[in-house]
Order: C-alpha cells, then sequence, then structure tokens
C-alpha cells in the first residue's frame, strides 16, 4: 500500500467514524432537548403524543362540562361550553393537563320549553358520563376532573361522583363547580345575577365577543316572577320555572369586558390551582381501593 493510499483508506476510515458520530448525534441531541410543546386539546394529539400527554399530566385529565339551553335574549344556546372550554383550556395550559372534547349531555330539562335545548334523558346522562369517563380511564385518565360550566348540572355531578362508591373503578372522579369570584373586582349593578346576567354575560365578552348581543339584553325580563309559595328549604323540579319563566336571571345589559377579564382570571387561576391539587392527591384512590375491598365483606369492618 502506497502512502497515498493509505492515506485515502485513513481518510475513508475518518469520514466513516464522522458518520457514525452525525448518526448517533440525534439520539443525543433528543435527549437534552427540553420538553416538546404539546397540545392540551384531547382530539390535537396524536397517538404517540397522547401517551406523552398521560405521562406528563401524570394521568391527570379534564372534562369540561357545558350544556345547549337558551341564555335570555343575547347570549347563544352554547354559553356554558365555550365558557367553561375557555377556562379550562387555558387553565391546563399553565398547569398541564389533557383536556376532553366537546361535551354537552347533562341536565336541563327546565329548558325544554325554550328553543334550540337538547335535554337528554335521566339515563343517558348518567350512562354516557359512566361510559365517558370509564374509556378515558382506559387510556390512562386516572384522575377525571370535571369543570362544570353549567348551573342545572349541580345536582348531577356530586351524584355522579358519590355513586362511583357502587362498584369498584381504578380511577378519581373529582369535581371542581366554581365559576364566579364570592367577592372583590369591579362592583356589581345587578343583585340577581343566576343565568345570563350581569356576571355570565361579562365571561362572554371575554370568551367569544363575537356571539354576544348587548344590545338585546334588555329585550326580555330576567326579574324573579316568585310564583311559588314554599318555605325556601323545600325543593321542586318547578322552582325554575316559577321564578325565571324565560330562562334568563338577572340583566346581561349591566355586563362589562372589565367585569369578564376579573371573573374569567379568577376561573381559569382556579382551575389550575385544582388540576395542581388533584395531581398531588396520592390519598383518594388508595381509600377508594381500600373502601372498595371492605365493602366486599361488610361484616369483618372494625372500627
Ligand atoms: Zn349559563
Amino acid at each position: 500500500m502506497t502512502i497515498r493510499a493509505r492515506s485515502t483508506l485513513f481518510s475513508v476510515l475518518l469520514l466513516g467514524l464522522q458518520l457514525v458520530a452525525l448518526s448517533a448525534r440525534p439520539a443525543q441531541a433528543q435527549a437534552v432537548t427540553p420538553q416538546l410543546k404539546l397540545s392540551v386539546h384531547w382530539e390535537e394529539l396524536t397517538a404517540a403524543d397522547f401517551r406523552e400527554g398521560i405521562h406528563r399530566s401524570q394521568g391527570t385529565c379534564l372534562l369540561p362540562f357545558g350544556i345547549l339551553e337558551k341564555h335570555g335574549p343575547h347570549l347563544p344556546l352554547g354559553t356554558d361550553l365555550l365558557d367553561v372550554r375557555y377556562a379550562a383550556l387555558h387553565a391546563a395550559e399553565r398547569e398541564y393537563a389533557v383536556v376532553f372534547p366537546e361535551y354537552y349531555f347533562g341536565q336541563i330539562a327546565e329548558a325544554r320549553h325554550e328553543p334550540g335545548t337538547i335535554a337528554y334523558s335521566r339515563d343517558l346522562q348518567l350512562a354516557l358520563l359512566q361510559e365517558t369517563t370509564d374509556e378515558m380511564a382506559r387510556n390512562g385518565c386516572r384522575k377525571i376532573l370535571i369543570v362544570n360550566g353549567h348551573g342545572g348540572n349541580e345536582s348531577l355531578l356530586p351524584y355522579f361522583a358519590q355513586s362511583q362508591l357502587d362498584k369498584p373503578h381504578d380511577y378519581v372522579v373529582y369535581v371542581f363547580d366554581e365559576r364566579t369570584p364570592p367577592s372583590g373586582g369591579p362592583a356589581k349593578k345587578t343583585s340577581i345575577d343566576m343565568h345570563a346576567g350581569e356576571s355570565e354575560t361579562s365571561k362572554m365578552m371575554i370568551a367569544r365577543p363575537d356571539t354576544v348581543h348587548l344590545d338585546r339584553a334588555a329585550g326580555e325580563s330576567g326579574a324573579d316572577q316568585h310564583r311559588q309559595n314554599l318555605p325556601d328549604d323545600v325543593y321542586t323540579g318547578i322552582w325554575w320555572y316559577a321564578r325565571f319563566p324565560f330562562h334568563y336571571s338577572g340583566d346581561g345589559s349591566a355586563a362589562t369586558a372589565e367585569l369578564g377579564k376579573f371573573q374569567m382570571d379568577w376561573w381559569i387561576e382556579s382551575v389550575a390551582k385544582v388540576i395542581k391539587a388533584v395531581k398531588a392527591d396520592d390519598v383518594s384512590l388508595k381509600l377508594q381501593n381500600e373502601f372498595y375491598e371492605k365493602s366486599k365483606h361488610p361484616l369483618d369492618t372494625q372500627p
């Protein structure tokens, strides 16, 4: 072998070594690459990214719960869905969690007389919610946080969560049902403010201002009609219709974007805090499992 041939061989070997080094580089680079930006939207993730999302969220998934119902004369039918998704998605961006797609299959029998209401039967509401959370859990969501956006679900959701004790589940259902800060922020102008009123209209001015028709808000009455004469602690299903037959409670024309921003920021911050607390909760699932085990042989349970 001539010196020239030897140096050529050396060059080829060197090139080969460089190529090996180059091909090894991506793997090394991957190890030091900062975390991949992952969507919080369940439906936007690829299958592989979904696996990473579940890992990153420590199995914490959000189920924002809306509804389709009349919202006074000035807000869209999907107000609760649009608002709750705005809050939940922004919260999950702050404290990573996987957010389930649009869900609006809740309790709204009291608005069946108004156009555009979708009111599923009682059995279907419970069955669909159970199968949805079961399917979420089968995909790794060990902690399912239902973020409620609709007042008419306030009995359904605690009942659903409590009924998870009827048989073993390998996941925990958490319910967060607050949408409006108890105090603070710009002074409110109205005292009745339960549905499509000052607060809800203000929040929609942040979530989806393009859907708010403020000029129509005074076109119907959202006053309390007081049509039932019963003590406050007696409940009937018709109470809402008795008080607010037009499915409007309050006065949306008092809404402002300033109040909306204060309330929406509070809502997002509150949901983010709850996600953090849920991630840190290592007690509930253990206690559920202990409970399920004991409930198989109640006579052995000792105080
Ligand atoms: Zn609403």
